[in-house]
């Protein structure tokens, strides 16, 4: 590292491990919920676990928290509003922050919004995924239009109008029509955001034990061409490769994450990265992943099941890897700030990339070409350590 690296946004993401049953295309850290769910142990070995982070983050403003999983919604809002409280007491938190719960229908009861809105959540992430009871069932969820819908009325009794819903394509036996069906109920639903992305069969899932016949590539394509451009006619703009909003409502926490900001991690499996400019480093950690593992964090002391340096590559790596998800570009001065690295480490391969009429590079500021837009992936392998 040769330049000056600066602390950059700072974001607490908080792992929530568990859901009802777990979804048969499913690789997150998620665990089927016991028959008790250890709620307030957990909540309390994730205080302990934030307070053992303190010292990384002293004073720095935090300006999203995200409850992510697993189901979040399978925590009470009592139960969400004492992490809160604690997070409060010990972290900076900017008076505007942005406070979004992930929640599946299907696991709220029907006044629950009021109440994790009365507990401090001011944005939700809905996976509803389709709108179509059979294409539910064929992915595993444990939802079906009702529950959507007794979801989107107990928001907007809530007052939560900055809501993302996640929609999905290319489901087992889905048609383009149908496709374009759920696209357009995402958008008479009103939500702030929409994230709509494809299924993809990863490896140790069930579906990858026992595929199901998923849309070629030419339908999919179709869909996802025709998803983009009912959304772009509408109110919402694309800005990330799976990530549409209103004006101005873009996710704050994800926006961090992709334009390499700082993660405070907590929870089971959460992974984190904090930038120490003092030091002139910047750590990648992962916490255990197992839930029971973790639980006993409090007693043990022992968090982290790995934690290192990023090496300057990896650096230059990682930058890109998010950064290039943006449609926004990328500047030569958030490069360098939240590297450390001179522009030039990186010059030949944005040469290379412009060269190939994927890349435009000008005034020190870089976007993808409409061709390089449709080859996000390979542009991100240029630059593999
Ligand atoms: S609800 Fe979400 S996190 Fe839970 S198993 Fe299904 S896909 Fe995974």
């Amino acid at each position: 590292m040769q330049g000056l690296l600066y602390n950059p946004p700072l974001s607490l993401y908080v792992h929530m491990p568990w859901c009802v049953r777990k979804c048969p295309y499913c690789d997150f850290n998620s665990h089927a919920a016991p028959g008790t769910l250890p709620a307030e142990k957990y909540i309390d070995a994730l205080v302990s676990d934030l307070e053992q982070e303190l010292p990384l983050v002293w004073g720095r403003p935090v300006q999203s928290i995200y409850f992510g999983g697993g189901t979040p919604s399978l925590f009470s809002a009592a139960q969400i509003a004492v992490f809160l409280s604690a997070a409060r007491a010990r972290l900076n938190l900017r008076p505007d922050i942005e406070i979004t719960l992930e929640a599946n229908p299907g696991t709220i009861e029907h006044d629950s919004f009021p109440a994790y809105a009365e507990a401090g959540i001011n944005r939700v992430s809905l996976g509803v995924q389709s709108f179509d009871d059979n294409l539910l069932k064929r992915i595993g969820r444990i939802h079906g239009r009702l529950e959507i819908e007794q979801s989107l009325r107990s928001l907007n009794s809530a007052g939560i109008s900055n809501f993302n819903i996640d929609l999905m394509f290319a489901l087992p036996g889905q048609s383009p029509g149908q496709s374009r069906r759920d696209v357009e109920q995402a958008i008479d639903a009103g939500p702030a955001h929409i994230s709509f992305y494809q299924l993809t069969i990863e490896p140790n899932t069930a579906f990858a034990a026992q595929p199901p016949r998923l849309p070629g590539h030419d339908t999919a394509w179709e869909m996802q061409q025709t998803g983009l451009e009912i959304l772009e006619a509408s109110a919402y703009r694309q800005y990330e490769i799976s990530a549409f909003a209103q004006a101005e409502k873009q996710s704050r926490h994800n926006m961090n994450y992709w334009r390499y900001g700082d993660f405070l991690a907590i929870g089971a499996g959460a992974h984190g990265k904090i930038t120490l400019a003092a030091d002139g480093q910047v750590r990648r950690y992962a916490k255990h992943r197992h839930p029971k593992r973790y639980l006993q964090g409090p007693e043990s002391g022992d968090w982290c099941a790995q934690m290192h340096v990023l090496s300057d590559e990896e650096l230059v790596f990682e930058f890109f890897l998010n950064q290039l998800r943006l449609k926004q570009g990328i500047t030569v001065n958030d490069f360098s700030a939240r590297t450390g690295l001179p522009w030039k480490v990186v010059e030949s391969r944005l040469q290379t990339a412009a060269d190939k009429g994927l890349l435009e590079v000008r005034d020190k500021h870089v976007r993808h070409t409409a061709l390089g837009w449709r080859f996000v992936n390979d542009i991100q392998q240029m630059f593999l350590p």
